[in-house]
């Protein structure tokens, strides 16, 4: 399915010069969400995954639905301050500002299989952050999956030798 059209572009939003892409009419709509939802699932479904994991907020919204159709586990990734159990932490830049990532701990044992999902690759900052901290728990990233990549902000280019899907393209 072309997911274009449930895709709401917002100019100078949070900030000028940022153009926002609004996924919510695309989570809307229950065709097409389950349908981005399924290719997810079909690009991961040989990769032998064992977890999920997605940043917030909008990770978890992809995420969720992709590990409770594959029958595994979702692990979120979250701001700090927000996981009541002990975490490792990475600091990470936005597009639009700074921030610090956490996962708990015990969330990932070593070699597991992880599907890590979010709503859009802009910088590859937040992604990059996420990876790392599944690395540094001992998972194995196999597989990266976006609704969105933004082109023009070339966060492809810190996911060199990692299995990238995404499902639509803005350049
Ligand atoms: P990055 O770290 O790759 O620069 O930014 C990606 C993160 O910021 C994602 O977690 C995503 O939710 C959020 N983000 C940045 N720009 C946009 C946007 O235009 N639309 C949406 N939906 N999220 C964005």
């Amino acid at each position: 399915m072309d997911y274009h059209k449930f895709i709401e572009i917002v100019d100078d939003w949070p900030k000028e010069g940022i153009s926002f892409k609004d996924i919510t009419p695309l989570m809307a709509d229950g065709e097409a969400f389950r349908s981005a939802v399924d290719d997810i699932v079909n690009f991961a479904k040989e990769k032998q995954i064992d977890v999920v994991v997605g940043p917030e907020a909008r990770g978890f919204i992809i995420g969720c639905p992709v590990s409770y159709s594959m029958g595994v586990g979702f692990v979120p990734v979250r701001k700090k301050g927000k996981l009541p159990r002990e975490v490792i932490e990475v600091d990470y830049g936005l597009e639009y500002g700074k921030n610090v990532l956490t996962i708990h701990k015990d969330a990932i044992k070593p070699g597991q299989r992880v599907l890590i999902t979010d709503d859009l690759l802009a910088t590859g900052g937040t992604i990059e952050a996420t990876i790392k901290l599944v690395e540094e728990l001992g998972g194995v990233v196999v597989g990266c999956a976006f609704l969105i990549e933004l082109g023009y902000l070339d966060g492809i280019s810190k996911l060199e030798g990692y299995e990238v899907l995404s499902l639509m393209k803005y350049e």
